[in-house]
């Protein structure tokens, strides 16, 4: 509508002169009043591509007609107007045009204007507004609102799909770097060095690291001409609105903030300080990751340039108009301020400001404070020195002052912390639907036939829930209504869920501190450890497994009928123990003999992690009757599963109704279906078993130098390294495992210990651990073994 000071970015104007073809203003008010019904009067207003019109209606309304050029893309203007209506139902629709139907639908029509090709005319909404770059005085808090609104706007448009998104433009940041024949009509020769120099160093050091951004549909355009607003009644200025929708695509998503701190930081006293502004109010509302962090000082450079080498371009095709060489010398100015900014220190600048964002209002103490008072008391915190954490990225979590942590104990976000193409799915389908299973809806069936199609026959049934302890009770049930008995046979120190059916089965709480014991169905073997076990030989699966039998002679010669067997298929609580080889096979023949089943519980250790298998119960080599499914299938987001066989669901369908409110809803399904495409596209299974063994081998390298050491044992990134004052004895090094932890954490590695005596360093990453990540943490960690011998 307005002209920006920096030429408009509408590719196709470099073709079509805007000179070339009219439109009268007495056929745009005929085209208002036969297509869109509306009696009016017809004011041309100014226009880069479009022929705009301000129609002020006999009703007191106005609109905007605006007619393309002729030949524009027809879906790419469909595209433009169905995302206007998608955003109607989002919560920038106030800052956005609407669009108006024809009497029949449509938001876009022909117009034979006797030229060639056709164009399309559309009536948007009028914005009462002026153009951010009238405004001398930018009170801060609209800047940080133009950020906010950007990435409200950002997220919104996640859900939208069309054709049309797809499209080649020049002004696409993307490819910025092929705009160097341009250069050539850069007059002045440093100026023309300095772009091509910029130019070369986008190719080189930028396009590269763009390819594993966040990309979606964006706006990409939000300069200081098309943001409106509105101060009423000498009040602070607000954003009005956003308007030009002309050069919308599919590309990587930080380009919207790039873009819009390009044109803030024109003729300002100090550029970084407003960038960093609207860079604070977006990540407020969509955070940004670091690789987006550390390349809008780049992106920015990017956005200028093509500014002037598009100008340079279009003043051959115009060269009288003098306006386009006033236009870009704020440009020009900011570019060369640019030069002599340093790239870390702008950075630095704006890491600090999502940083400050981020920050709350409440110090960790704080915090510490309300939980004490108002939290449940027996909820614990990790370290004597709680850590506030307030973001996480792939393997990596940050505290409040911005410190990296590796993390080396979060299986829950198994494909990284907020996976891009996770949060997208959640986002996408939070903002179109969210019910429960009994409507049918197509991305229920979809991760239902992918999640059981991983697992062997006859498991083919799934139940969707919320919890693993959900999972695990459910898992109960099914076993009771199968078998028709209670009696069930668990491992010592097991824990299965919180809930009351399973506390009293799970010896790790119910023979812990509060706890009252098993209960009276509940039947416990020892563990299948053969490094601390009572069984530890090459028989030692046998063995163990003989106690399984032993238990189940034991209930039947009480008189009653053995249930189910129920263990994980590898032992997390218990100290991250790898069964006894043979073991859970026999163990699972043992209990169908005697016409119970068997209950692997894959809550932890499922989706890969073991490596050679996507389920940790094929390590094993046996096939449970039922499965459980838990914290890493929703990558973070409260799911669980239970996948069984179709005779145990049909025993289970009594006839009284299972239904879970929010288990299997459509947005849990997206993001089910969102981890499994990650594990796959990214290869995570290999990866866990090649970092595994990395890890691995490393540990072993660290044992035979640190005698503190005494067992290192895992599969994949499923890893316990158990610590020991006497390897004779085996006395437990638990005050030494803590304090490892405490040096672990003070050198930026998060840790944990498990196992019934506390000695054993837990190690069970997000999938996504790097090689050099393995190689710091076995450094550090020789270091802390080294100032604990
Ligand atoms: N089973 C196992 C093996 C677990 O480790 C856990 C949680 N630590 C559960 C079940 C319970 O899962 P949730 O906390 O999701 O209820």
């Amino acid at each position: 509508m307005t002209k920006a000071p920096i030429p408009s970015s509408n590719e196709e104007a470099e073709n079509t002169s805007p000179e070339h073809w009219t439109i009268e203003v007495r056929d745009a008010e005929s085209i208002a009043r036969e297509d869109f019904g509306l009696d009016c009067r017809a004011e041309p207003l100014p226009g880069e591509v479009d022929r705009n019109f301000l129609l002020n209606t006999d009703a007191g309304d106005r609109w905007v007609l605006k007619i393309s050029r002729p030949g524009a893309d027809q879906e790419v203007l469909e595209c433009q107007i169905e995302a206007l209506r998608f955003l109607e139902r989002s919560p920038v629709a106030h800052l956005v045009q609407r669009v108006l139907s024809t009497r029949d639908g449509r938001g876009l029509i022909p117009v034979e204007t006797g030229e060639e090709g056709r164009c399309w005319a559309r009536v948007l909404s009028y914005i009462d507004g002026t153009p951010l770059a009238h405004l001398h005085e930018r009170p801060r808090r609209l800047v940080e609102e133009i950020g906010r609104t950007l990435a409200r706007l950002d997220l919104a448009l996640r859900g939208f799909d069309h054709p049309g998104i797809h499209r080649d433009l020049v002004w696409d940041i993307e490819r910025t770097h092929e705009l160097g024949c341009h250069a050539e009509h850069i007059a002045e020769p440093k100026r023309r060095e300095m772009v091509e120099r910029l130019l070369e160093d986008y190719r080189l050091t930028v396009a590269p690291r763009l390819t594993g951004l966040e990309r979606g549909y964006i706006y990409n355009d939000a300069n200081d001409y098309n943001l409106l607003v509105r101060s009423d009644a000498g009040g602070e200025p607000e954003l009005a609105g956003l308007i030009e929708f002309g050069d919308s695509l599919h590309t990587i998503t930080i380009a919207e903030l790039a873009i819009a701190c390009a044109y803030l930081m024109l003729d300002r006293d100090d550029p970084l300080a407003e960038a960093s502004h609207a860079v604070a109010g977006y990540h407020s509302v969509r955070p940004l990751a670091a690789d987006e962090r550390s390349l809008i000082f780049d992106l920015v450079v990017g956005r200028l340039c093509a500014s002037v080498l598009l100008a340079a371009q279009r003043r051959q095709v115009e060269p009288e108009n003098e306006y386009l060489q006033i236009s870009t010398r704020p440009v020009w100015r900011l570019l060369e301020r640019m030069t002599m900014i340093d790239r870390d220190e702008a950075t630095r600048t704006f890491e600090n400001a999502c940083t400050a964002s981020d920050t709350p209002n409440r110090s960790a103490d704080e915090i510490v404070a309300v939980r004490r008072r108002h939290f449940g008391f027996n909820l614990s915190i990790s370290y004597s020195e709680p850590l506030k954490i307030v973001r996480g990225e792939g393997q990596y979590l940050f505290d409040e002052t911005g410190r990296r942590y590796l993390d080396l104990v979060n299986n829950v976000c198994h494909v990284g912390h907020c996976h891009p193409h996770v949060v997208a799915a959640a986002q996408r389908q939070m903002a179109k639907l969210n019910t429960n299973t009994r409507y049918l809806h197509d991305n229920l069936a979809e991760y239902a036939v992918r999640l059981t199609g991983t697992f062997p026959d006859p498991l083919s049934v799934c139940f969707f829930v919320c919890t693993g302890t959900e999972a695990n009770d459910l898992a109960l049930r099914l076993a009771r209504a199968h078998t028709g008995s209670k009696e069930i046979i668990v491992l010592e120190h097991a824990y299965h869920g919180h809930s009351p059916s399973l506390v009293e089965i799970s010896t790790y709480k119910c023979e812990g501190p509060g706890g009252e014991g098993l209960a009276e169905h509940a039947h416990k073997v020892p563990m299948p450890d053969i490094y601390r076990g009572p069984y530890r030989g090459s028989n030692a699966g046998k063995d163990y497994a003989e106690e399984v039998q032993k238990k189940i002679s034991e209930i039947q010669g009480a008189g009653r009928k053995p249930g189910a067997f129920m263990a994980e298929s590898l032992i997390g609580c218990g100290g991250q123990v790898i069964p006894a080889e043979g073991f859970l096979a026999a163990a699972t023949e043992t209990i169908r003999a005697a016409g119970g089943v068997s209950i692997a519980d894959e809550v932890q250790v499922g989706f890969g992690r073991a490596g050679t298998h996507l389920w940790a119960f094929e390590t094993q080599n046996f096939v449970p009757d039922i499965v459980t499914l838990g914290k890493p299938i929703g990558n973070g987001h409260p799911m669980a599963a239970v996948i069984t066989t179709p005779e145990i669901a049909a025993s289970f369908d009594t006839g009284m109704e299972y239904f879970n409110t929010f288990g299997g809803n459509p947005v849990s399904c997206a993001v089910g279906l969102a981890v499994l495409d990650v594990i796959e596209s990214e290869g995570l299974q290999q990866h866990a078993l090649e970092m595994g063994t990395r890890m691995l081998d490393g540990l072993r390298e660290l044992q035979r130098r640190h005698p503190l050491i005494g067992d290192v044992r895992g599969l994949g990134l499923y890893i316990g390294v158990e610590l020991v004052r006497d390897h004779e004895t085996l006395e437990a090094a638990d005050t030494e495992a803590s304090r490892i932890i405490d040096e672990m954490k003070g050198r930026g590695f998060l840790l944990s210990t498990d196992g019934p005596l506390h000695n054993v360093l837990k190690i069970k990453p997000p999938m996504v651990l790097q090689a050099h990540d393995v190689d710091e943490t076995l450094a550090a960690l020789d270091e802390a073994l080294g100032r604990i011998t």
